[in-house]
């Protein structure tokens, strides 16, 4: 069987997709599939890589991203010629988009695969969408009875044409410090946190770069603990895994510049919070509709109240990643988690036939 294997993509995210990708060729069950790395530029070209069939044939990371063939990578390296969308519409095969953030996390790629009528791994268009829209999923969280902290959507109108108002209205309903979002991305890519009047303005500004709409939410001093689900209907939750801060926020810089954040897994949280964690895990996969994969992430305070903060369906995937790393502790290897995937998008491709 083949496996397309899509990764980089027009989002803030491209660096992080092509480490989880060349991760994720490094671990493939060659025996059972051919691997046709597809790289998405930042500009949305598709480059088709060289077939991989075999271990020794998988591409060092920095080879992944060629684009032109070149003297000196001509015979070693995953040199690109360019690729059209009908390749996909291959016999026995299946797409693996190891894309984050918008156009790859966002429905959108996944809407592709829908209407060319191919399987492919991970959530689909509805779960995608709404997993990667803060704004929505609060919705759908509420719906679900799963706490979650106060916060204001704000559309990018309504701050242009009245911005005291929106600080008013943040202002009655929370207490600084409060963290702004643009509603669609991940990575922490255009997150601020807030801690007075000025600050809310230019978070707000900044966080409206990204997206049309945002959120506002109420800044709490929490544990970030998160939890990885697996599954079609059957949705199997992973052990906790928390996030050890060396600093309040964990932003871009600490997620994969300076290595700020330590992973603790099995998380020493108490039995039955974790339980209350893990079934508002499922809760919020089941709410999105989710399907094959997602890491939900949450808050949880002192006195053990928990919020749900948001869920991210196609999460982090090197090797070293919290996702992998939490099914790594709960029994399931990288390799089979791989596979289990594989098979997910499979069972659910075959069930709407
Ligand atoms: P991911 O890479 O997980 O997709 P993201 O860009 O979707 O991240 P969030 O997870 O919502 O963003 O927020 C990023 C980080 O900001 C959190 O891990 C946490 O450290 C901090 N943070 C976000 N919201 C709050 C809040 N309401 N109170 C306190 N800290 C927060
Ligand atoms: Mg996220
Ligand atoms: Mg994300
Ligand atoms: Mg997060």
């Amino acid at each position: 069987m083949k496996i397309f294997l899509l990764y980089g993509g027009k989002s803030e995210e491209h660096d992080i997709a092509i480490l989880s990708a060349h991760s994720i060729i490094q671990n493939i069950y060659y025996e059972f599939y051919e691997v046709q790395p597809v790289f998405i530029t930042r500009e949305g070209d598709w480059i088709k890589g060289r077939l991989i069939t075999q271990e020794e044939e998988i591409p060092e990371v920095e080879d992944m991203t060629l684009v032109l063939p070149d003297d000196d990578h001509a015979e070693s390296a995953n040199v690109g010629i360019a690729m059209s969308i009908d390749e996909l519409k291959e016999e026995d095969s299946i797409a693996f988009p190891v894309l984050h953030g918008p156009n790859g996390e966002d429905g959108t790629i996944q809407g592709l695969f829908e209407t060319i009528g191919i399987p492919y791994v991970g959530c689909g268009v509805l779960a995608s969408s709404t997993g990667m829209d803060k704004s929505i999923s609060k919705v759908l969280f509420q719906e679900a009875g799963i706490p979650q902290v106060s916060y204001e959507k704000v559309w990018k109108r309504q701050w242009e044409s009245d911005e005291q108002e929106v600080i008013l209205r943040c202002e009655a309903s929370m207490t600084y410090p409060m963290f702004v979002k643009p509603s669609n991305l991940g990575s922490s890519v255009g997150i601020s946190q807030c801690d007075d009047r000025e600050s809310l303005k230019a978070g707000i500004q900044e966080a409206f770069r990204f997206d049309r709409t945002i959120v506002v939410e109420q800044g709490i001093e929490a544990k970030e603990v998160e939890v990885a689900l697996l599954g079609n209907d059957d949705i199997h939750t992973s052990v906790l895994g928390e996030l050890v801060k060396r600093k309040g926020f964990y932003d871009y810089e600490s997620k994969y510049l300076d290595n700020t954040v330590e992973m603790k897994i099995p998380s020493n949280i108490d039995e039955e919070v974790s339980r209350t964690v893990r079934d508002y895990a499922s809760r919020a996969f089941a709410s999105i509709e989710g399907s094959g994969l997602a890491r939900a992430d949450f808050f949880v305070t002192e006195n053990d109240e928990i919020y749900i903060n948001e869920v991210n369906t196609f999460p982090g995937f090197t090797q070293f990643s919290m996702y992998p790393s939490l099914w790594e502790a709960t029994g399931l290897s990288y390799s089979d988690l791989i596979e289990e995937l594989i098979q997910l998008g499979l069972q659910r491709f075959n069930e709407r036939q």
